[in-house]
């Protein structure tokens, strides 16, 4: 039983989707992008292009469902039994979306998904960090308007560049003051001591990343202290070319140094990955990482409520005894 603990919901658009939703809502989206498996990106920055290219068939509360039915469903056929998704709230309000809609809409899909595929979800809103602290707030405010089972997090994503982290203090509180869990992006691309600032300054329950935690004995040391979950995604590390190869990546590392490792897609439409993936290359990189060790630690992370937290566990425990079964026989 897989988990997928950090993906952005938008980011799952694979190529069928794109083509559905491009014709439903009359977007245009050149031959040359659809016709690559990455969406014609070579970099960060032609990645962000694509992005947002890709991203702009997504219009209604009703694509929102079609893009998470589409993912839920696919995560059941690998294996999945919980996912998390990120989504900004602000981003589809502003084009006539109000967030009530848009959680309405990831309600259903998730149901149906819990429903008849067996595999559960929630949503992580987020704020996006290049976009400021003030909008920070306004999602925060945003998110909190509405008390809903499927929302559990507020999180940050976007350029860890732009910005300290301390100015997103005010939009964490508000979100954390409402009862919702933390996680941010960070030591992804900035260095080691980020991390521990961004736990201290957000209050964080996890770290989105963190990999450049290996960078400093002593950060690797305070995050295994504290068990704080590091929502490492290998497939996404690879692409972006943060390393050349699987026995480059620093994951082995961490784990060596006692830090508790979870697992994301990030955003599996653009980087050509899945859940199923992501175990495999956490597996290639340190033998310790397996389904059991992983999905364990995914649970105990997991921003759900404790007897959902208890279903996937017994969930796992199930499927691990019948897999033991299947060698055994
Ligand atoms: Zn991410």
């Amino acid at each position: 039983m897989l988990v997928d603990l950090h993906v952005h919901l938008r980011g799952t658009l694979v190529r069928e989707t794109v083509l559905f939703l491009a014709e439903r809502n009359a977007v245009s989206i050149p031959e040359a992008i659809l016709a690559d498996a990455r969406y014609g990106w070579h970099d960060f920055a032609t990645f962000l292009k694509a992005y947002d290219l890709v991203t702009s068939v997504v219009k209604s509360a009703a694509d929102l469902e079609v893009i998470t039915t589409s993912y839920l469903k696919r995560c059941a056929e690998l294996g999945g039994g919980y996912v998390e998704f990120m989504l900004s709230p602000p981003d589809l309000a502003r084009t006539g979306v109000p967030f009530p809609d848009q959680l309405k809409a990831l309600t259903a899909a998730a149901d149906r998904a819990a429903e008849e595929w067996g595999v559960r979800s929630r949503l992580i809103a987020t704020a996006v960090r290049h976009l400021g602290p003030r909008a920070a707030v306004e999602a925060a405010r945003m998110a909190t308007s509405i008390q809903s089972d499927m929302l559990v997090g507020f999180g940050l994503t976007g350029d860890e560049h732009q910005h300290e982290v301390g100015e997103f203090a005010e939009a964490f509180n508000i979100a954390r003051g409402e009862g919702l869990r933390a996680t941010a992006h960070a030591g992804e691309h900035r260095p080691a001591d980020t991390i521990i600032e961004a736990i201290e300054l957000l209050g964080l329950d996890r770290v989105g990343h963190g990999i450049r935690a290996v960078e400093s004995p002593d950060v690797m040391r305070q995050l295994a202290e504290a068990r704080m979950p590091l929502e490492v995604c290998l497939g996404s590390n690879l692409a972006l070319g943060l390393y050349r190869s699987v026995a480059e990546h620093p994951v082995g590392r961490m784990v060596d140094a006692g830090c508790a490792i979870v697992l994301g897609t990030d955003d599996p439409g653009f980087f050509g990955t899945d859940l199923a993936r992501e175990h495999a290359l956490a597996l290639e990189a340190d033998p310790r990482l397996g389904i059991e060790a992983v999905s364990t630690n995914a649970i105990a992370a997991a921003f759900c409520d404790e007897h959902t937290k208890n279903s996937l566990a017994h969930m796992l425990d199930s499927r691990l005894r019948s897999n033991q079964d299947i060698l055994a026989t």
